[in-house]
């Protein structure tokens, strides 16, 4: 069998894989991209309309410059394809003000000079009259937040890396790969390739690309739900995160009007084989979304319009992994993005091709590199 040479391979078109495959063709360089279904598709962690994006981070004030960066790539990706992907609805924060998502969105913030309002009971009636907060939570919305389309990101990340000359194989399933010195190589189930680096970004099945690093990841079944306001009443118009009672749920305006789409951030079930994953809605999946609906959101009706399973891949510590591989300087690997890597595609793709290629990146990752699990 003939083995297929490029500069870099890319093992992975999903959201991370696909930003390293455009990033990487971008400079130039002869990049192979292997995913082993189409792009984009909805088995893994990029499907489901939509995903948030916002700047004042509360997971962790140093991500604000990666995000800075990710919001530029993605305006650099929409005048490339001469299509909008990013709306500016703007976000509602709501949460007690001993939570993690009000003080963690304050510090960002503050610490990097992001407008944040604060908004009394009385702004956010008049304001967002379809939400009700909770007795003493607090409110904060967040202007230059929104969401992003996630299949057509996904796809135009890869159909602009092909532009650029990048080779994409599809349907195409990796089942081994090795590095030695300056050279690796990949065995797929139709065939072999081998190049100077590799990028792995294998989502929810990571660990089988990466079982030597050793990093402790769970994947876990995440359900969301879509719901229609009520004829005559004002649907939601923007983005929201409401922490309640130690969990965490989310809406986002449907691009179809009228229409929220509903999932819970905290909890989910764990999945041991991403290959085998229930994607039938279950009644305990629609339950705490009905639920939160009638308290928080009373003018949606509480029947499910239509649902999708997507997938989390959690570290430990919910932060993320983009590094080198331990064993081989030619190895660039994300994973683990925990439920909230999405907005960051871009800007990941930018530090794997970094990495990949020249062994280090001027972007600030160190807090996400060299990380200890024991
Ligand atoms: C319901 C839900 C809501 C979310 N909401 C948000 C949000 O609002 N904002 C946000 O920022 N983030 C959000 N996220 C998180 C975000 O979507 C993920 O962090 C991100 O999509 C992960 O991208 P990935 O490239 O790691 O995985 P994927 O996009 O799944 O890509 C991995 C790819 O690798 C391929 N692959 C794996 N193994 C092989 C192999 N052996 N051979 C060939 N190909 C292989 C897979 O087929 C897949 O296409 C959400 C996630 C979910 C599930």
């Amino acid at each position: 069998m003939s083995v297929v040479t490029a500069d870099v391979i890319v093992i992975g078109l999903g959201a991370m894989g696909g930003a390293a495959f455009r990033s990487l063709a971008s400079r130039g360089l002869r990049v192979v991209g292997i995913e082993q279904h189409s792009v984009p598709h909805a088995l893994g962690s990029s499907h489901g309309e939509t995903r948030i994006i916002r700047k004042a981070y509360f997971e962790h004030p140093d991500y604000v410059p990666l995000l800075r960066r990710s919001y530029e790539l993605w305006g650099d990706l929409e005048t490339a394809i001469g299509q909008q992907l990013y709306h500016e609805t703007g976000l509602l924060l709501i949460g007690p003000p001993d939570g993690e998502a009000i003080p963690g969105a304050r510090l960002a913030a503050e610490r990097h000079g992001i407008a944040i309002e604060p908004l009394s009971a009385a702004d956010l009636r008049r304001r967002f009259p379809w939400i009700t907060p909770r007795e003493g939570d607090e409110c904060l919305f967040e202007p230059e937040a929104g969401f992003l389309e996630v299949e057509r990101c996904v796809e135009a990340q890869v159909r602009d890396g092909e532009r650029r000359q990048g080779t994409a194989a599809c349907g195409e399933r990796v089942v081994e790969w090795s590095a030695e010195g300056r050279v690796a190589r990949v065995v797929t189930d139709r065939g072999r390739y081998e190049a100077g680096a590799l990028v792995i970004a294998g989502g929810p099945w990571a660990s089988r690309l990466l079982h030597e690093m050793h990093v402790p990841l769970e994947v876990v079944r995440k359900p969301v739900v879509w719901f229609r306001s009520r004829p005559g009443a004002v649907a939601p118009t923007c983005g929201f995160f409401v922490e309640q009672e130690g969990r965490a749920f989310y809406g986002v305006p449907s691009l179809e009007r009228g229409m929220t789409k509903l999932a819970e951030h905290t909890g989910g079930n764990v999945v041991e084989d991403a290959d085998r994953v229930d994607r039938l809605l279950r009644s305990e999946d629609v339950g705490p979304l009905q639920t939160f609906a009638e308290t928080t959101l009373r003018d949606i009706d509480s029947t499910p319009v239509r649902s999708a399973v997507c997938l989390y891949t959690l570290t430990p510590d919910r932060h993320f992994v983009i590094d080198q591989h331990p064993g081989h300087a030619n190895v660039a690997v994300a994973c683990g993005f925990s439920g909230h890597g999405f907005k960051f595609a871009p800007v990941v793709g930018e530090a794997l091709a970094d990495l990949a290629v020249r062994g280090e990146s001027a972007l600030p990752i160190g807090f996400l590199q060299n990380r200890s699990w024991t």
